[in-house]
């Protein structure tokens, strides 16, 4: 036998003698509150199915009539024929939503970031990107030929620092930040942001991940949450976390628009989304410009568990979001911890370096819509067990 992919072996042992090799944990059924994990029914709190709606019935439907009428897979990449009268139905509904000129969606969000920004940037330019962004975020910038500055984390000192030193040697210079982060749960300072990019002249761009169907009025967002319509250049969404599906889209100007679908190669060279994940995002964000239900109901739930833990001891960090990390400590701990919580029946995964950084590893909680008082509840006194039994709290 050949020994030629023995090098992976080597690598995978490295993983496992630095306790972080792992294997993939198997869901047996949908989405949901409760899960059957590995084939055991846990409190899900993992998921970024914010809202409850990867398994909502009206979503579902929506889905299945698509199925239906268009079949399984839109069958081509959207500049040839797979530009189903569905995805301009989705994009327009979506600028409604956002308030925004022109949506332009795409396969995932990772596949919004790294085709947007290596399209709208070019040599000559500066992309100053904060130093917590998202891995699509980077990734979309190493494909860019423009130079590349990283801002220490929502520091606005630093991030003028290089503005005043670099701006001038520039053409365009833009300025990327997630709007939540998705570690933490914490919010990027919009609003000085935008200042900044005023005083500068430079584009600014947001990813919102975390913020689309969970912040701002019916989810509209970040920018929305800090009344700054009109004053983002570009704004990403994901469909795949609180919408409950999957894609990605840039909500932005209807120039901008036009020259990605030129030049944005995962709408080139990649197959549009199919029809049944694009009916089911429609309905989806149709019911969250129907109502504030489901927004309110996720605030709740966040607001109940996370004064829970407060009163137990734990530290739960900076979150100004449904994002909640239960801040452990060292990396074993963090995973003994997280394998304590799933005894008592409650999945909470553990995030470790090279995730965040060496000695500040969490259990981060998300909070859905979905979730019962009782879920919750069943979830708080687990980690209180765990916490009393491993001396966290
Ligand atoms: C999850 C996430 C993405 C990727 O979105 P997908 O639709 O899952 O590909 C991009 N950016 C940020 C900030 C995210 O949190």
């Amino acid at each position: 036998m050949s020994d030629r992919l023995k090098f992976m072996d080597e690598k995978i042992q490295a993983l496992k003698d630095d306790g972080v090799y792992r294997d993939l944990p198997i869901n047996y059924g949908p989405c949901t509150n409760v899960i059957n994990l590995n084939g055991k029914s846990v409190v899900n709190l993992s998921s970024n199915n914010y809202l409850g709606l990867a398994n909502h019935p009206r979503v579902k439907k929506a889905s299945m009539d698509a199925l239906e009428k268009y079949g399984v897979g839109a069958g081509s990449v959207r500049t040839i024929v797979g530009n189903q009268d569905l995805l301009e139905d989705l994009e327009t509904l979506l600028a409604e939503f956002k308030h925004e000129e022109a949506v332009m969606c795409f396969q995932s969000g990772l596949n919004c970031n790294i085709g947007t920004i290596q399209a709208i940037t070019e040599r000559g330019d500066l992309i100053i990107s904060d130093a917590l962004n998202h891995a699509s975020i980077i990734d979309g910038v190493r494909l860019s030929r423009a130079d590349k500055a990283v801002y220490k984390h929502n520091d606005m000192e630093d991030l003028e620092r290089i503005l005043k030193e670099k701006r001038d040697d520039y053409n365009n210079v833009l300025i990327i930040t997630d709007g939540v982060f998705s570690m933490d749960g914490d919010l990027a300072p919009l609003p000085e942001i935008v200042k900044l990019a005023k005083t500068y002249n430079c584009l600014t761009y947001v990813d919102d991940a975390h913020g689309s169907g969970v912040l701002g009025k019916s989810g509209r967002g970040t920018v929305d949450h800090f009344g700054l319509h009109g004053e983002i250049d570009f704004i990403i969404g994901t469909l795949s976390k609180a919408i409950g599906v999957i894609g990605g889209y840039v909500a932005t100007k209807k120039n901008v628009k036009a020259w990605l679908l030129h030049r944005a190669r995962p709408l080139l060279f990649s197959t549009a989304l199919p029809p049944a994940a694009t009916a089911a995002t429609i309905e989806s964000v149709k019911m969250l410009m129907e109502s504030e239900a489901y927004t309110e109901k996720l605030w709740k739930n966040a607001a109940y568990f996370k004064q829970a833990l407060k009163d137990l001891g734990f530290d739960i960090g900076i979150s100004e979001t449904p994002i909640t990390p239960v801040m452990i400590g060292s990396e074993s701990k963090t995973m003994a911890f997280s394998k304590a919580l799933l005894e008592q029946g409650v999945f909470v995964s553990g995030i470790v370096f090279p995730t965040v950084p060496k000695g500040s590893g969490r259990c981060r909680v998300m909070l859905s819509a979905s979730h019962t008082k009782e879920d919750l509840d069943k979830a708080i006194a687990a980690f209180e067990a765990v916490g009393k039994a491993l001396e966290v709290i």
